[in-house]
């Protein structure tokens, strides 16, 4: 198949060429024995990727796997002036991202009793699980979320007072139009969101406890994203974007707007509004984990940072000018001296980058290089999963997996009982992933994160 057509380059990537793709340059930040499992049908994926309006740019990452339209671990550069936004390369997920902080607390604190424990106060604060409600919000009057998704962080600090220092992050607001109204109801029906600001949602959401290894001491990181809220969106936008388009037929998920569609502004305030629901949601959940941590450790946590991994945001690229950069789960990654980051505590050394493995795995936070232009400025944003659920589920045991993380001295939720098809035999290797980020130049690693207690949602 495809992969024959794939060249390798001396920058780190290979370059893919077909007549399928045409001119779009495609580049993939994969080892040769990631672009070995590959799957076959990742193929149509990236051409769907290469096939919308104005695109400049296709990096495919190296956890990259099959997605909803276009892959997961994919990164999409379209011009500013008249190219489009996709929603499938931003996914349902608006602005589903990580959180990693840093305590002083030695590793070897963490003893299987406070293990049980941690889990257990992040429990009673954070709801988990796709149906969980706000433990401390309740349900919310629709204008008082409107307020909070238009304010972002901004807001939430100033109504209810910063328990935590928020200034490591990736941005702490992005701007909403005033003349754009939440699309309550209709189809994706966002307002499933009113009752679920500060709860972490299901499947590969997750709270864990961790020990760094250049540190030596406990680490916590959360991955979470806009909840029914940003599904919502996202899905309605799908839903125009498909009357708007009826010749797209079944493939839906390669709906896009034009700058002019009467859509296209909507569909970026509806991404705006998400990613402040999804910030907003994992700076609540800090400040449960923290209060959780600090009586469990009799310690603070601090943030190393916050940051999205399904957005599409403005940039300026020095190859391909002003562009929209869509990151279907990928994470932006500017080195020292990038414009974007001017005035910030990051300046001169580039923000952290935070990419999680599994929860049997390690995690690692990386600084960008200089070379990350080649990449659109983006790393991946995981290990990206290897074995289906329904795989998992037929082929792994229980009892056997169980007995891993056991072994291994990692609690999952309060009982040991592993979610299957969230074991770490789903995932790819996260040093197999992150080797190729490295041999490309994109990024250096700066902390490796080891599982100790882990809750899946
Ligand atoms: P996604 O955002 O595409 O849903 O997943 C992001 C990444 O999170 C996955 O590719 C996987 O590498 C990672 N991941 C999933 N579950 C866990 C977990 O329980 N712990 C850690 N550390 N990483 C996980
Ligand atoms: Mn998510
Ligand atoms: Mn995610």
């Amino acid at each position: 198949g495809w992969k024959r057509h794939a060249v390798a380059t001396s920058e780190g990537y290979y370059t893919l060429q077909t007549e399928d793709i045409g001119d779009v340059p495609v580049r993939l930040f994969l080892t040769p024995e990631l672009l070995g499992a590959a799957e076959d049908t990742l193929y149509r994926q990236i051409v769907n990727a290469t096939r919308f309006p104005g695109t400049r740019l296709v990096a495919i990452t190296p956890d990259v796997h099959y997605g909803y339209g276009v892959p997961v671990g994919c990164v999409i550069l379209t011009d500013r002036g008249e190219g489009a936004v996709a929603m499938g390369p931003v996914g349902f997920d608006i602005g589903c991202g990580m959180m990693s902080a840093r305590s002083a607390v030695a590793a070897e604190l963490a003893t299987p009793d406070r293990k049980l424990a941690f889990n257990r106060e992040v429990m009673k604060r954070v709801s988990m699980g796709a149906g969980g409600t706000s433990v401390r919000f309740g349900k919310m009057p629709e204008k008082d979320l409107v307020e909070l998704v238009r304010g972002g962080a901004e807001l939430y600090v100033d109504k209810f007072g910063a328990a935590i220092d928020r200034s490591r992050a990736e941005r702490q607001r992005i701007p909403v139009d005033d003349a754009w109204d939440v699309p309550w109801g209709g189809k994706g029906k966002p307002e499933r969101g009113l009752d679920q600001l500060g709860s972490l949602g299901g499947g590969n959401h997750f709270i864990e406890l961790q020990r760094c290894d250049e540190t030596g001491t406990l680490f916590v990181q959360v991955h979470t994203g806009s909840r029914g809220f940003g599904h919502g969106l996202a899905t309605n936008y799908f839903e125009l974007a498909r009357e708007e388009r009826p010749d797209l037929g079944a493939d839906i998920d390669l709906g896009y707007f034009t700058p002019d569609s009467e859509h296209y502004r909507a569909y970026l305030n509806a991404v705006a509004a998400g990613g402040n629901f999804a910030i907003i949601n994992r700076l609540i959940i800090f400040e449960q984990v923290a209060e959780a941590f600090r009586k469990v450790f009799r310690e603070d946590l601090e943030l190393v940072y916050e940051i999205s991994h399904n957005l599409v945001q403005a940039e300026q690229h020095p190859e391909f000018g002003d562009v929209w950069v869509h990151r279907k789960g990928a994470t932006r990654a500017l080195p020292a001296q990038h414009p974007a980051l001017k005035g910030t505590l990051f300046e001169n050394e580039g923000h952290p980058v935070l990419v999680p493995g599994s929860n049997r795995d390690y995690s690692y936070i990386l600084r960008p290089l200089p070379g990350a232009h080649k990449s659109g400025y983006s790393v991946n944003h995981g290990s990206g999963r290897r074995m289906s659920r329904g795989e998992a589920v037929r082929v792994l045991s229980q009892e056997k997996v169980n007995e891993q993380y056991r072994h291994a001295g990692i609690l999952v939720n309060l009982d040991g009982e592993v979610p299957i098809d969230e074991s770490s035999a789903c995932y790819k290797s996260a040093e197999d992933v992150v080797t190729a980020v490295v041999d490309a130049g994109l990024a250096r690693v700066e902390y490796r994160l080891w599982p100790l207690a882990s809750l899946k949602g």
